[in-house]
């Protein structure tokens, strides 16, 4: 795609979005609705025309953060937004002003939001989180977290919207220990239920539970990673939902030359030439996002062709082989992550993790702000946003 940018920009793809949620609609269990999770401004793709694109198929969203839940709010979207993790009490003006679920599952902090929605004269939506494997936040799976629970949802301004837990394992082949999880996130919605609690929404599902654990989708379930066109791990199958990669990150050659023998390649000179090659300056470097730990060790696509990168991963740049791509120039495309149309040659963000010893899910959230992020749609860029616009309101007078 031609853009008005030339040194690195993300093309975010709004057809691919929209592929994965149907294809992942096609495979809810009956009665289950999905939760669109972007959280960390959509794993990096941006949160606001993500939640947008995907708005018809989902009942609300999920973000980490009140200050991702409040940008959602101040672009118009309307519906409910849970923050996943535990939220200090000192925002929770903000949270009770912008309408913003919180998971909750301490009554001392329950009893704050209580009072603070009773001063705004509003009432604080909460799930009840539940720790059933992940250790991380949530109730423990007992008789005296239920009662716990049931104080908490006898507060008055408190409203209980829903109840969840968050597998550590469901993107294993075997789900042994998701099932588990799921058992125990059961017992502990008897025993809330013993107690006289209805609570309308009930999820556990991640985005590996919704492609492969359908008998336990319940009445909602959260889709993260596979919006964005990545299955969670390596041992996903890729059937019956066929997901489309989101996010492709391309960059255009700055210079090209030729190095000798004994001529060494970037920081530490830890690639040194035995012949004449030719060399390429890409300019893109880990401050963008791009992980120094592909150093030497990841391919770009130039010409449909793969490059491999010579020497360290810079801040700003780095180099790539190209002796075997003579018609390679300044001003080519380069593909990061991607797929080139003429070749069919493709490096997918896994790939990328894999070869730098990273994550994918990290690598996208990793493209940093340096980057625009360009949305295309039916063939047509829809719309740009450059992070590096900061604009600071305090330091006005600092010399
Ligand atoms: C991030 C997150 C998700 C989404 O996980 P994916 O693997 O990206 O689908 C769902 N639930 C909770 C609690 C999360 O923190």
């Amino acid at each position: 795609m031609k853009t008005n940018y030339n040194r690195v920009w993300a093309e975010i793809d709004l057809d691919a979005v929209r592929s994965n949620m149907e294809q992942m609609k096609q495979n809810m269990a009956e009665g289950a609705e999905m939760a669109g999770v972007v959280k960390a401004d959509g794993y990096g793709h941006g949160a606001v025309p993500i939640a947008k694109t995907i708005a018809p198929y989902v009942c609300m969203y999920a973000v980490a953060t009140v200050e991702e839940g409040m940008i959602l709010r101040r672009h118009g979207i309307e519906k409910p937004i849970l923050i996943l993790g535990v939220v200090h009490e000192n925002q929770y003006a903000k949270v009770v002003s912008y309408d913003l679920d919180i998971a909750m599952f301490e009554l001392r902090r329950a009893k704050l939001l209580s009072q603070e929605a009773r001063r705004q004269g509003k009432t604080a939506g909460i799930h009840f989180a539940v720790d059933t494997g992940m250790s991380r936040i949530g109730f423990s799976v007992t008789e005296e977290a239920a009662k716990e629970a049931k104080k908490i949802a006898e507060l008055d301004s408190i409203r209980v919207d829903g109840m969840f837990t968050h597998f550590a394992r469901a993107d294993e082949e075997n789900k042994d220990a998701a099932k588990k999880q799921y058992e125990k996130f059961l017992q502990f919605c008897d025993m809330v239920r013993a107690q006289g609690i209805l609570i309308p929404l009930l999820h556990c599902s991640n985005s590996a539970a919704i492609l492969e654990l359908q008998h336990i989708h319940m009445n909602m379930a959260r889709a993260g990673i596979s919006i964005y066109g990545m299955y969670p791990s390596d041992e996903m199958k890729h059937e019956p939902v066929h997901l489309t990669p989101v996010m492709e990150l391309h960059s255009e050659i700055s210079y090209v030359k030729m190095i000798g023998p004994g001529d060494s390649v970037s920081y530490g000179g830890t690639f040194t030439a035995t012949e004449p090659m030719r060399v390429a300056t890409i300019p893109v470097g880990y401050a963008d996002g791009y992980p120094r730990g592909a150093s030497g060790k990841a391919d770009v696509l130039i010409r449909g062709k793969r490059a491999r990168i010579l020497g360290r991963v810079c801040m700003d740049q780095f180099m790539v082989d190209v002796t075997q791509i003579p018609e390679a120039e300044e001003g080519d495309e380069v593909i990061l992550v991607g797929k080139d149309k003429t070749s069919g040659e493709c490096i997918s963000m896994e790939e990328l993790a894999e070869r730098s010893g990273g994550f994918h899910y990290e690598l996208c959230c990793d493209v940093g702000k340096r980057v625009p992020r360009v949305y295309v749609q039916g063939g047509k860029i829809v719309g740009t946003k450059d992070y590096f616009d900061d604009r600071y309101s305090d330091f006005l007078t600092l010399e």
